[in-house]
């Protein structure tokens, strides 16, 4: 079977968070298990494209409202992605450094969408399954069903990823025109709430409609920032497939990004290796149990609730325990955050910005990962945390609750709590601290989490059962 992954990110080219991670690693398993899988994304200004090799395999053009694009297709020459890698270029749009966070977001990916569609529309074979994530691709089912130039693609199948619906890719109806000649009969299948909502028009046209784990699927039909009837309506094509960790990325074993590499039987002194260095860097206690966030610093990952929270544990629990944030967002937040380094000095620590070696030194490093999100469709940074050794402190919610289950019952592992709120975070803070202080069941919960099978083996085939249906 062929598969066509069109995204806005894959790790290694370009990622901003999790859909970077699983499009980096879906499709290699898929090829390992027989299949052929392609990724297509934008060629970002990233270090990826100027260390690669690749060579030009398309061109073409295209009119998006009153102007005229013109789009190269270069493909990665060898394959050490483990999958074809296309990179659409249209200059001036796409060309930039980072992924997201533009005025002309709209335009920008409307364009890219076209020419994907475009350059697909000229192959003389046709793909089995074009799998488009996010809101970001989520045009392309209907433009291969409804744009005049397009419709012969109309009988490839479509699934749509959503890894988070919070992002919907909202455009005024002034904007139709971006979309080429399309079939006005069809305006419905574009809009939600008068507006064009791409990822609701994805849910529509697409044949088959996934998202990263069950446990999000059901909190989408009454929590979907507006979608929530769709979901509901839409139930039948809907699908929850937990995501899976790319384990050739990360492996302790292997990791070269760690200062000392480890596997399940010396795990102890790798861990405490790991956590010296870490502790030295910023200026941290190595004899007290290390909690890290590691993450987007916005409202869904509740990360408006640190600050409060890192004060009051310190205070409340007499500075028993030290903090390291790794993350970037809203700049309220980050501010909160860099003020507090100064209250807690040896404490307390952060880091502003997008680091991928620091992260994976505090997968390593760290005992406690702490993921108190509002929303979290699977979330990534609990298994790889747990791959690591590092127990997990998260809320109940979305994939959080598929994949941690509390110590406290039989066979448990990490640490949960209900309520996004600092009074349930700071408790859950002195459940880890009370947990370190015993370290015969620490360390049995330890290997039990780096035991969890969480590969992309499962997942992989359950996604080639859904393009077969
Ligand atoms: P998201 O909602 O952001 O996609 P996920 O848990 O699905 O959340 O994935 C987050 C991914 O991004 C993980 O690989 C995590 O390690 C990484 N990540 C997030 N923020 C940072 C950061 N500031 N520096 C390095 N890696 C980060």
């Amino acid at each position: 079977m062929e598969i066509i992954h069109v995204s806005a990110e894959c790790y290694p080219v370009a990622k901003a968070g999790g859909l970077g991670d699983v499009v980096g690693s879906l499709p290699k398993y898929q090829n390992k298990s027989g299949h052929i899988a392609k990724v297509i994304m934008p060629m970002y200004r990233t270090k990826f494209l100027y260390e690669n090799q690749f060579s030009v395999v398309g061109k073409g053009a295209f009119g998006l409202a009153n102007y005229w694009f013109d789009y190269t297709i270069i493909k990665e020459t060898t394959n050490r992605l483990g999958f074809d890698l296309y990179l659409v270029d249209i200059f001036g749009l796409l060309d930039r450094e980072k992924v997201y966070g533009y005025d002309d977001d709209s335009v920008r990916f409307t364009a890219f969408q076209i020419a994907v569609v475009d350059w697909i529309s000229k192959w003389e074979h046709r793909p089995d399954v074009v799998h488009v994530h996010d809101h970001h691709t989520a045009l392309i089912p209907f433009m291969m069903q409804n744009c005049f130039a397009y419709k012969h693609l109309a009988t490839i199948q479509t699934v749509l990823t959503i890894h988070n619906a919070e992002y919907q890719g909202w455009m005024g109806w002034d904007n139709s025109n971006y979309i080429p000649d399309w079939d006005k009969y069809k305006w419905g299948m574009l809009e939600w709430d008068k507006k064009i909502n791409p990822l609701a028009s994805g849910i529509k046209c697409a044949a088959k409609v996934t998202t990263v784990s069950s446990g999000y699927l059901a909190e989408l039909k009454y929590n979907a920032n507006g979608l929530e009837n769709l979901f509901e309506y839409e139930k039948g094509k809907c699908v929850g497939i937990l995501n899976g960790i790319d384990e050739e990325v990360w492996n302790t074993a292997t990791d070269t990004y760690i200062e000392s590499q480890y596997s399940i039987e010396d795990v102890e002194e790798g861990k405490a290796a790991n956590k010296k260095v870490l502790c030295d860097l910023f200026n941290l206690d190595a004899s007290k149990p290390l909690i890290v966030f590691i993450g987007r610093l916005v409202g869904e990952k509740a990360a408006d609730l640190l600050p409060q929270t890192i004060s009051d544990a310190i205070y409340y629990i007499h500075g028993s325990m030290n903090f390291l944030i790794l993350g970037s967002g809203e700049p309220g937040i980050e501010f909160q955050l860099e003020q507090l380094k100064s209250r807690f000095v040896g404490y307390y620590n952060s880091q502003i910005g997008y680091n991928e070696k620091l992260s994976h030194q505090m997968y390593a490093g760290a005992d406690f990962l702490l993921m108190p999100s509002r929303v979290e469709p699977c979330g990534l940074n609990q298994m790889y945390a747990m791959r690591y050794g590092t127990i997990p402190i998260v809320r109940n919610t979305g994939g959080l609750r598929d994949t941690v289950k509390d110590f406290g019952e039989p066979n448990g592992y990490g640490i949960c709590f209900n309520q996004a709120s600092v009074g349930d975070i700071t408790y859950s803070v002195y459940r880890a601290v009370e947990l370190y202080k015993d370290p015969e069941r620490l360390n049995e919960i330890v290997e039990q989490i780096m035991q969890i099978d969480n590969s992309w083996e499962n997942s992989a085939g359950i996604y080639i059962k859904l393009y077969n249906s």
